[in-house]
């Protein structure tokens, strides 16, 4: 796409810009909450954006032992680093640099994600992605995504686009789902660079800008910050502008408008269906 098809009056602007909780899960590994709790409903299809970054081993080598999840996917991106994955239904492989794991849960799995690096940095993004109603209890499903098979493409002034999912400047992204139809970009841009890309005004959006700062709209978003793009009616899409290489993921999605009940790594409907999967945990139904 032309970077000026988007003209400013129909570009979506920033809602609000999210600072994100240092918390740390699994067995100490130190991340940054970008999106839970009350966001869910502002985010839907969305339920969590965990960010993590560093080069200090004690923040990561513990790594997250085995755990469940039911009722969501998790989407894996790694910038930079290695990581196994084993679980329940027989699955296993090795995430590292570029590459993306994407893990339906569905009707329950019990895996772990444990680090296979000593030292070095480490580096990427988890993401929950809610399953409709009648997804929940689906089998559960698994697919890694080598960097050199997330496709990718360079607009005229230099901007790198990773099509992690959906579809971009007619470009089918690694992974691709109906009811939410998410999208997922990690978008390269270089200083005094422009990028334009459409989006469904009724679609959830953020960004999440992980190098360098971000102009959109108007409104500048800083390194290690998340922005809420606004739904206003009629807007076509976003526009990004760059001074300094920048780089920042752009995750949109269909929102279920369902509701969300969640008891940790579980995320269902209604409590009674949160009670069943602690039950069904507990009595080992769980892959
Ligand atoms: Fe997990």
């Amino acid at each position: 796409m032309n970077t000026d098809t988007v003209v400013k009056s129909h570009t979506r602007g920033i809602e609000r810009v999210i600072e994100g909780v240092a918390t740390s899960d699994g067995a100490g590994v130190k991340l940054t909450r970008m999106l839970s709790g009350k966001l869910q409903k502002r985010l839907d299809p969305f339920l969590m954006l965990d960010a993590f970054a560093s080069d200090h081993p004690d923040d990561y080598i513990a790594g997250f032992p085995d755990h469940p999840h039911r009722g969501f996917e998790t989407v894996t991106y790694m910038l930079s680093g290695r990581m196994r994955h084993r679980d329940g239904a027989g699955h296993e492989g090795l995430l590292e640099n570029g590459g993306v794991q994407w893990m339906t849960a569905g009707r329950g799995v019990i895996h772990s994600e444990i680090p296979e690096q000593e030292d070095g940095m480490m580096e990427g993004f988890q993401l929950w992605l809610n399953l409709p109603a009648k997804d929940k209890m689906r089998e559960p499903w698994y697919r890694d995504f080598p960097s050199e098979f997330i496709p990718e493409y360079a607009t005229a002034q230099g901007v790198i686009v990773r099509v992690i999912a959906g579809s971009s400047n007619g470009v089918k992204g690694a992974m691709t789902r109906e009811v939410t139809e998410p999208l997922y970009l990690d978008i390269h841009l270089p200083a005094s660079a422009k990028y334009s890309t459409t989006l469904p005004s009724t679609h959830n959006a953020f960004i999440y800008v992980y190098r360098g700062t971000v102009t959109v709209d108007g409104v500048q978003v800083a390194s290690r910050r998340m922005g809420i793009l606004n739904n206003t009616p009629g807007a076509e899409g976003v526009t990004f502008s760059a001074t300094e290489d920048t780089r920042l993921i752009l995750i949109a999605g269909k929102p279920l408008n369902e509701p969300i009940v969640q008891y940790g790594p579980f995320v269902m409907n209604t409590q009674q269906e949160i009670h069943q999967a602690l039950y069904d945990y507990n009595n080992g139904h769980l892959a």
